[in-house]
């Protein structure tokens, strides 16, 4: 079969695309034919090597939709020709096939498109424990993400708002703040523009504060979100790319929460709780992945440049 392969970290033309031997599944395990594949910011982190050891070489990936091609001895839970999305992977997922344990496969609802659930494990996954598991949101709070545009924030805002949150959503592009409008999002501020956060706080919460903040960039905003938080409110730091000073005396009079969290460090019960909802809400519709850009997989280099671009739209996908 054909994949990326990773042989020494580095710029994103250290993946190259080769013919590697078809895994085959031992017992529990399952090999999925890809027919897309995720791409993640922090699949960018791992291959540059700023992110802790790699066993080289590999091949990237954790989300991929596809069908069962095969399972190996003891599989129950899904047979030949199922549709399922991955929520990681033994082998990577930038590949014509995958090899996954059974409990990492769930099930993709024939209304959702394969090129759509690529994108459900990390950005649905994330933003649903980080508003409904970490930040416990209410119906009726009112909810600022962050960081909007991108795969984890139209996941939000679509949570958000299939759960009576009352969400505002920034983008940095006119595209983008379009975007996050389409899906649902109450409010949409540009985060490029001066005092825009003010004007939120004023416009989307009548001057309350927002009671939860799902973060996507902390190291810039974080000391200001705090500023911006209603008494008793929670911030979630999903992304930080650097360092920053904050006021701690902001978190007291307000009695704010910062949280922090790792979609894989979740729980084995809370992820099939997670799962539960996402193949909920992917069914009835409520949940439904937007996909900006696919791109062949062999242009993996190219998707690792532009995932890290700014003008978010959606996931990007890679198709084998
Ligand atoms: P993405 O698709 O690249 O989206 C990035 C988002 O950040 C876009 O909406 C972008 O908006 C926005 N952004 C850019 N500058 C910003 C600013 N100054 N203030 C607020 N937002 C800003 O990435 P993603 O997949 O959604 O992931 C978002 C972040 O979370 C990444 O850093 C990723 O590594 C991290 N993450 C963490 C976990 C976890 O488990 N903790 C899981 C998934 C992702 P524009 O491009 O429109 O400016």
């Amino acid at each position: 079969m054909k994949a990326i392969r990773v042989h020494q970290t580095g710029d994103p033309q250290v993946m190259k695309f080769e013919e590697v031997p078809t895994p085959e599944p031992g017992p529990g395990q399952v090999l999925v034919k890809v027919h897309a594949a995720g791409v993640n910011p922090v699949e960018t982190y791992i291959r540059s090597g700023n992110y802790g050891a790699v066993n080289l070489p590999y091949t990237p990936g954790t989300d991929a939709a596809g069908e069962v091609e095969k399972v190996g001895e003891g599989v129950t839970m899904v047979k030949r020709g199922d549709r399922v999305y991955t929520a990681g992977s033994l082998t990577g997922t930038y590949a014509e096939f995958t090899l996954c344990r059974e409990d990492q496969l769930h099930p993709l609802p024939d209304n959702v498109t394969f090129h759509q659930g690529a994108g459900v494990y990390i950005p649905y996954a994330t933003a649903y424990r980080a508003l409904m598991q970490k930040a416990c949101a209410r119906p009726g709070e009112n909810v600022l993400i962050h960081g909007a545009s991108g795969g984890v924030g139209i996941a939000a805002i679509q949570i958000a708002n299939s759960q009576g949150m009352k969400e505002a959503g920034t983008a940095g592009t006119e595209r983008g703040l379009k975007l996050v409008q389409e899906q649902g999002a109450n409010f949409v501020y540009n985060h490029k523009e001066e005092g825009y956060l003010q004007k939120a706080v004023e416009e989307a919460t009548g001057g309350k504060g927002f009671d939860v903040i799902i973060e996507m960039l902390a190291n810039v905003n974080l000391d200001r979100d705090l500023d911006a938080l209603a008494k008793g409110g929670r911030v979630v730091v999903i992304g930080s790319r650097g360092r920053i000073e904050i006021d701690p005396r902001k978190t007291m009079g307000k009695d704010a929460t910062i949280l922090g969290m790792t979609v894989m460090n979740t729980p084995e019960e809370d992820a099939k709780a997670i799962h539960a909802a996402l193949v909920a809400g992917l069914e009835e519709g409520s949940l439904n992945p937007v996909i900006g850009k696919a791109y062949p997989l062999q242009d993996a280099p190219e998707a690792h440049k532009v995932v890290m671009d700014s003008g978010s739209y959606g996931k990007i996908i890679l198709v084998p």
